[in-house]
């Protein structure tokens, strides 16, 4: 088996994958149980936070323990929380993922209003834009990374510009979490969202993080777990296979995949008609959005599927749906482009043999 598309999820880290083996089936205890075996786990979820709030380079006062990115985005733009800050506008991009383009529609037909930047066709946003729009009771919404084509946006900049415009900033960082070097206080956003098994931990965990907690009104009210700001019991084997996760991430290795994707796209680009989408500017160092040369990306993924290599069309969450992918349709108007587009996404365990099959087979295939 080949797999290359690791921005749809990626295979549990080493230290997950001990822990799977060795000790998952001992972590069936309630953290909120007052006797030793609650307070035990409850010790080792407190050295997880730690841990991964040290990785994002906050105080742990802002880690809010999730079942994953969708429910941290929705959290952020939840009824209840949009109005404790007096949001009415919210500005975002057409190449959100589902998580936020889905809600925000649900937000306008309630009657927010909801503007989108433009981008310039190589998924470069419109900064002007944002500068023009924002107001205070405005809430940014984007991606730190696509999980598509990959592009990188300035959260940084955007962040400065929300803030000297009055408006909150929410970014939804799960493809850069593990990928590329980034401090939340150094990006100094309002909020940002994240999923664990796009880093190697288990599935059904994330994280919501809040600048200002105490300002933060949850989505869900119960058993005041979390301190209230997301009750439900503890997902503790989630959580601390999170924690491991963040422990295996290698930057460095990643410089070493940016490199390995660099030759792969230079043997597409021998193929005639193959390009990459969205190759200018910053770019996550693993994804690569590949215009297959006129054939159906459907047809390219089964026939590779068939020798064992796993590829995909778009957002693994969206491709129920035989609609090309948005991102694609707003980054082009070209029919074939969106018809024909393939995403490899490699991580720190992809090989040069891997990928040189891949490459091998597109050729034969196109
Ligand atoms: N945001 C981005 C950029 C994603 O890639 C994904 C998953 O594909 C999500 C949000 C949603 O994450 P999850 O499905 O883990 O909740």
């Amino acid at each position: 088996m080949i797999y290359l598309d690791h921005n749809a999820t990626t295979p549990p880290s080493p230290k997950v994958r001990e822990f799977i083996k060795n000790e998952l089936a001992d972590f069936w205890a309630n953290a909120s149980s007052e006797h030793a075996l609650g307070a035990q786990l409850s010790d080792t979820i407190k050295q997880d936070r730690q841990i991964i709030a040290d990785n994002l380079g906050v105080s742990t006062k802002g880690i809010v323990f999730t079942s994953g990115a969708t429910e941290s985005i929705n959290s952020v733009l939840s009824d209840s929380n949009l109005e404790a800050h007096k949001i009415t506008k919210i500005i975002s991009s057409p190449l959100e993922h589902h998580a936020t383009l889905d809600r925000l529609k649900y937000l306008a037909k309630r009657g927010f209003e909801v503007l989108m930047i433009p981008n310039d066709g190589n998924g470069q946003l419109d900064l002007e834009f944002l500068k023009t729009h924002a107001t205070t009771n405005t809430l940014v919404t984007l991606l730190s990374a696509n999980n598509e084509i990959g592009t990188i946006n300035p959260i940084k900049e955007i962040a400065e510009i929300s803030h000297q415009k009055g408006a909150l900033i929410h970014v939804d960082a799960v493809q850069a979490w593990g990928k590329i070097n980034f401090n939340l206080e150094d990006w100094d956003v309002d909020f940002a969202s994240f999923s664990g098994h796009k880093i190697g931990a288990l599935k059904g965990v994330g994280v919501l993080y809040a600048q200002n907690i105490k300002s933060y009104l949850p989505l869900l009210h119960g058993g005041g777990q979390e301190r209230g700001y997301r009750p439900g019991t503890l997902n503790a084997a989630g959580i601390h296979s999170l924690a491991l996760a963040v422990q295996d991430i290698d930057l460095d290795k990643m410089n070493e995949i940016e490199k390995l994707r660099d030759y792969m796209e230079e043997e597409i680009l021998k193929i005639p008609g193959c390009l990459i989408n969205a190759r200018e500017g910053k770019r996550l160092p693993n994804t690569s959005s590949i215009y297959a040369g006129g054939r159906s990306s459907r047809e390219i993924l089964f026939e590779l599927s068939r020798q064992g290599i796993y590829v995909s069309t778009g957002s693994a969450c969206s491709s129920g749906s035989f609609e090309p992918s948005h991102v694609l349709k707003g980054i082009t108007n070209d029919l074939s482009r969106m018809n024909g587009t393939i995403r490899v996404s490699l991580n720190s365990i992809s090989s040069l043999e891997e990928v040189q099959k891949f490459t091998d087979l597109l050729s034969s295939a196109s």
